[in-house]
């Protein structure tokens, strides 16, 4: 049925990029003889899932939305999708993405833009635009993506659904392409809480193939949604981030955040404001950091190891080769953010930039580690908008990194924080049109990932 749901409407949501139907249809069939047999599966056998192409899958194209991976057949299983599919949950397919990672809109794919369901003409989000387009379109029920700095949860928020990103080193990179490796997150995006909570336990713990894995138990995040389902949130103190209601936040996106406050009220917990006043520096730090660490990154691909190789006539030089394939395989985010990171941690400056923003990471997370001893969780909008038209700011790359604004701590600390649905806004820019979706974003301490289900379960 998901199959078919994609041939009908994946040509206007653009949400994959690569599906993988008989390979799908084969998996599931395959399952449903273990069932058959009486063997006992879990709550996700059988269940498509769509999966980020920034996951490396063995034998099935991956590119990261990038042309310098186009061709490339990765050999190995990235550890997510692996633990995923050991689940038993059957990947359907690949899914369109901004290229690794580097963006808001899904605009910056070099494949295709993404739409929004809800209206076709705007951002689904990004950089996992198109497992949030696929989930909200109906062609998965679930999807795996990654979260940088707002990857997860900003395109959950813009498409209606529910987004993690689990505390950093819970959920393994190992074959995950890197981006900035000290803020990448891998995490779950689905239409309910108890959905996004089994694929997230599914997902989760120690991996000895990645370095900042951490080898501790999983929190009890099924139990803790069913919990929130059940108990609702009676006593919990929440905090209200002062901070990150500023400039720029739309009013129909307030008044619909405030809504969900008072719905917290009702249920029973106590909503307090608190402040955290290194965050407004949150979008400074992560813009020098991220790239810094990109620019180290991708100096793999090289032509040599991976997919495009251009101008390679045997008459030209490895460099001249390298710097062509390069030139012709990036585009013009990818290039900026090389050249900003590299900038960033050349001699003489490293201590200015990079050593500066490393400090402002620091000061943001005793921020988080201060407010957490007041308040349980911490709440704010996921997103300042509600979804833009397509080709409205991805013109300037300023106005969309200030975007990230609300995202940005959580990543910077490694700290769980979750996007839920709380009710549709008017645009501001078409006021009688279709309402869109609004998100609260639910923040939790290091470890604690349990508390956003426990809070985003009630809520919902
Ligand atoms: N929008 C942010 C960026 O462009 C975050 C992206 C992400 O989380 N991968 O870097």
């Amino acid at each position: 049925a998901h199959l078919d749901r994609i041939a009908e409407v994946d040509n206007q949501t653009g949400a994959f990029l690569h599906v993988t139907g008989e390979r799908a249809l084969e998996q599931a069939k395959a399952i449903d003889d273990r069932r058959a047999a009486g063997e006992k599966l879990g709550p996700l056998a059988g269940v498509p899932l769509a999966v980020k192409d920034v996951f490396v899958t063995r034998g099935v194209p991956t590119t990261a939305g990038s042309k310098i991976l186009e061709g490339w057949l990765p050999p190995y299983e990235s550890t997510v999708s692996q633990r995923a599919q050991d689940a038993g949950l059957v990947v359907i397919g690949k899914t369109n993405m901004d290229e690794f990672g580097m963006g808001s809109t899904n605009e910056n794919s070099a494949y295709k833009p993404a739409g929004n369901p809800w209206q076709l003409a705007r951002t689904p989000g990004g950089s996992s635009g198109g497992s949030a387009a696929a989930v909200s379109a109906f062609e998965a029920p679930l999807a795996l993506g990654t979260d940088t700095g707002g990857s997860i949860r900003q395109p959950a928020a813009l498409t209606g659904l529910v987004g993690m990103k689990p505390t950093y080193g819970t959920s393994s990179r190992y074959g995950v392409i890197a981006f900035s490796s000290s803020l990448d997150t891998p995490g779950p995006i689905g239409r309910t809480v108890l959905d996004v909570a089994l694929l997230h336990e599914a997902i989760s713990g120690h991996d000895p193939h990645d370095s900042t894995s951490l080898d501790r138990p999983v929190a009890p995040i099924v139990d803790a949604a069913r919990r929130g389902a059940a108990d609702g949130i009676r006593g919990m103190r929440i905090g209200v981030v002062k901070e990150l209601l500023g400039a720029g936040l739309e009013p129909g996106v307030r008044a619909e955040f405030e809504r969900g406050l008072d719905a917290l009220r009702e249920l029973g917990a106590e909503v307090v404001e608190v402040s955290c006043p290194h965050f407004e520096y949150g979008v400074a730090a992560y813009y020098l950091i991220a790239p810094s660490e990109a620019s180290s990154n991708l100096a793999r691909f090289d032509s040599v190891r991976y997919g495009l190789r251009v101008g390679d006539d045997g008459e030209r030089s490895l460099e001249e080769v390298m710097s062509l394939t390069r030139e012709a395989g990036f585009g013009p985010e990818v290039k900026r953010r090389i050249i900003l990171g590299t900038y960033a941690l050349s001699a003489g400056y490293y201590d200015a930039y990079y050593g500066q923003a490393q400090k402002v990471r620091t000061l943001i997370a005793r921020d988080f580690e201060a407010a957490y001893s007041q308040v349980d969780v911490l709440v704010s909008p996921t997103a300042p908008t509600v979804a833009y038209p397509l080709g409205k700011v991805n013109t300037d790359p300023l106005a969309v990194y200030l975007l990230d604004l609300t995202t940005l701590p959580a990543s910077l600390a490694g700290t769980p924080a979750m996007s839920v649905p709380v009710g549709l806004a008017d645009d501001p820019l078409e006021p009688g049109n279709q309402r869109l979706p609004v998100g609260m974003q639910i923040m939790a301490p290091e470890l604690r990932d349990e508390r956003c289900y426990q809070v985003g379960a009630a809520l919902e």
